[in-house]
């Protein structure tokens, strides 16, 4: 029948209008500030940069690679690489970023700095009271208040800080066998080296230090 969807359409909106008065659950608003809503846990304002431990400087995850700064497509990150280094959470000597700003007036909350980042540093934050009346810099997040710890991640995205932590160990994990299987190989082309160096040291005559085991004599 022609409206018949109208007709319907309409029956829902009275439903949940008139049904507002009677129960909480048809209300689709809220008094806002008073009243706030959990945010779901895929909501994503702006980016910020996670931190492990206690120490926003040191446990910062970031080594400043500049890939999201390149792939951004509005180009709002602006990156200055140390010129030192210090230990990533792999133990590995890495750069870290002296500066590490984001205009987020330019911002367009696409996640593609997420998605490039190879070391799991920055992540989307559900944060969206950030309004101010400082047009310029108000707008310009600094690496100070960029940073996170991972315990806020954890609460903000539970499902997605636990898959980055598995990464994250499972990283680690294979950094540590790799060290452990190069730390090994040393050591044996050391004491490789080093008894070549007795042999050629050894006057000429002299028999090995171990010489071979003749073979039994035939009868
Ligand atoms: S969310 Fe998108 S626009 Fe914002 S900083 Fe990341 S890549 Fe750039
Ligand atoms: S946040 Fe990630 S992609 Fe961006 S510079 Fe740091 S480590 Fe590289």
């Amino acid at each position: 029948m022609l409206g018949e969807q109208i007709i319907k359409g309409m029956a829902v909106t009275a439903k949940n209008f008139f049904g507002s008065y009677v129960s909480k659950d048809r209300l689709t608003t809220v008094q806002y500030p008073e009243e706030r809503l959990t945010p779901k846990e895929n909501t994503r304002q702006f980016p910020f940069l996670v931190f492990d431990g206690d120490d926003a400087e040191k446990g910062l995850r970031c080594v400043a690679c500049q890939i999201c700064e390149k792939e951004c497509p509005p180009q709002c990150i602006y990156i200055v690489k140390s010129k030192d280094k210090k230990p990533d959470y792999k133990g590995q000597m890495q750069v870290y970023p002296v500066t590490f700003d984001i205009d987020i007036s330019v911002c367009m909350s696409c996640s593609i700095c997420v998605e490039v980042c190879p070391f799991e540093s920055i992540k989307m934050n559900n944060e969206f009271e950030l309004s101010t009346d400082d047009r310029f810099k108000g707008l310009l997040l600094t690496k100070k208040e960029l940073a996170k710890p991972n315990s806020y991640y954890q609460q903000i995205h539970p499902q997605d800080a636990k898959d980055s932590d598995a990464v994250i160990a499972a990283e680690k994990v294979k950094a540590e066998a790799k060290a452990k299987a190069a730390a090994e190989a040393k050591a044996k082309a050391d004491a490789e080296a080093k008894a070549k160096a007795a042999a050629a040291a050894a006057p000429v005559g002299t028999p090995p230090a171990n010489p071979p085991t003749p073979p039994p004599a035939a009868k």
